[in-house]
């Protein structure tokens, strides 16, 4: 990997007489701002090498002597060669480079795990809104030892292996020099503390698996699928964390009368062909109960009926989508003999005009499309 050719207090930001604290001091501060992690800056990664690499030469007495004396040139003369980054994850970086915890959060007040649930709800129950009892089993904080894990009257012991920081640090050797890497306590499980007594009601998990039944309120509009969060209703964190969510999935049953697209209901209405031809009035189901629609003589299959507003409502919005009813015409498939003879004379007498469309019939059909 190519070095960069600029001055390493400059990119640190520091004087020449900077000491040991200044330099981690801006490192860290600049690759908080820098981390590709954080950074939306284009070159971020880019400039974040080159701090951690100015970094790596001034933290490091040797090779910052050498680049004290001679720049540039005097590393690469000592054989100096920019360690490769790992460019994972801001805390693991710095855990490695400081043996600490960039965001200062610890194992020991976690937030608590999320819980999924599922629920299904008729269409017409997703169109007017709703609600539903969902069960969980949820993790809470034991009440009889008040999640500490331990039998009341006894009191959990400092872990003696990590001396109660639920942490362990490891020295070890890299590129970078030597840099400690700090660990969860593999002896307390980062609690720093062991219970020696377990509390009879949790077992010394401090936490207890509850069954609990949740108003889950499912609002007008809701799409198949889409997710409902209830904050904080979730597993109980780690002693005081905050609890996790719950995200409640929705699926909307698909309804045989309807077909929903958007907010847009679609569906589709059966004329006989002397319903078509003489006009009728026929009842059709919307989402909010039958409708009656009229037909004048004359409708033909493929005509659109427009019921607007009477769609889906719009989710967390205002107003509705349309329903959109498709005209149907059956053609009758068994006749009786009697029927047949009927049909012929109807044809004998047919003629052009009998199926000439009115003036402004493609107009209309134009409309229906719109
Ligand atoms: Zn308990
Ligand atoms: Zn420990």
């Amino acid at each position: 990997m190519a070095t960069t050719g600029r001055d390493y207090y400059e990119l640190l930001g520091l004087s020449r007489g900077a000491n040991e604290q200044d330099i981690k001091r801006a490192f860290r501060k600049l690759a908080r701002e820098l981390h590709p992690d954080v950074s939306e800056a284009p070159d971020a990664q880019e400039r974040f090498r080159e701090v951690a690499e100015a970094y790596q030469v001034l933290s490091n007495a040797e090779t910052r002597e050498l680049y004290d004396r001679y720049g540039h040139a005097g590393l690469r003369g000592g054989g100096f060669t920019p360690g490769t980054f790992d460019f994972g994850n801001l805390s693991d970086l710095f855990s490695a480079f400081f043996g600490d915890d960039l965001f200062g959060t610890t194992r020991r007040h976690a937030r608590g795990a999320d819980l999924a649930a599922e629920v299904e709800i008729e269409l017409a129950e997703a169109s007017r809104g709703t609600t539903r009892e969902v069960p969980f089993q949820v993790a809470v904080a034991c009440s009889r030892c008040g999640g500490d894990g331990a039998e009341p009257g006894t009191a959990p012991a400092t872990c003696p292996t990590c001396d109660g920081a639920g942490r362990v640090q490891q020295v070890s050797s890299s590129v970078f020099g030597q840099f400690v890497r700090t660990q969860t306590c593999p002896r307390c499980d980062g609690a720093g503390r062991i219970v020696e007594t377990p509390c009879s009601e949790c077992d010394g998990a401090g936490r207890l698996l509850e069954e609990r039944r949740l108003e889950v309120k499912i609002p007008a509009g809701i799409h198949d699928g889409q997710q409902i969060r209830i904050s904080g209703e979730g597993h109980a964190g780690d002693l005081g964390g905050r609890a996790g969510d719950v995200y409640v999935r929705v699926h909307v049953k698909p309804d045989p009368r309807f077909v929903r697209e958007g907010n847009d209901i679609f569906s589709t209405i059966d004329l006989t062909i002397a319903e078509a031809a003489l006009g009728a009035t026929l009842t059709t189901e919307t989402l909010e109960g039958p409708v009656e629609l009229e037909f004048p003589p004359g409708t033909q299959p493929g005509e659109i009926r427009v019921l607007a507003g009477r769609g889906m409502p719009v989710l967390q919005g205002f107003g509705r989508g349309d329903h959109r009813v498709l005209v149907n015409v059956v053609v009758p498939r068994r006749l009786t003999e009697e029927q047949r003879r009927l049909l012929e004379e109807f044809e004998r007498h047919s003629t052009d005009e009998t199926y000439k469309p009115d003036e402004g019939f493609f107009e209309k059909l134009k409309s229906a499309f719109r």
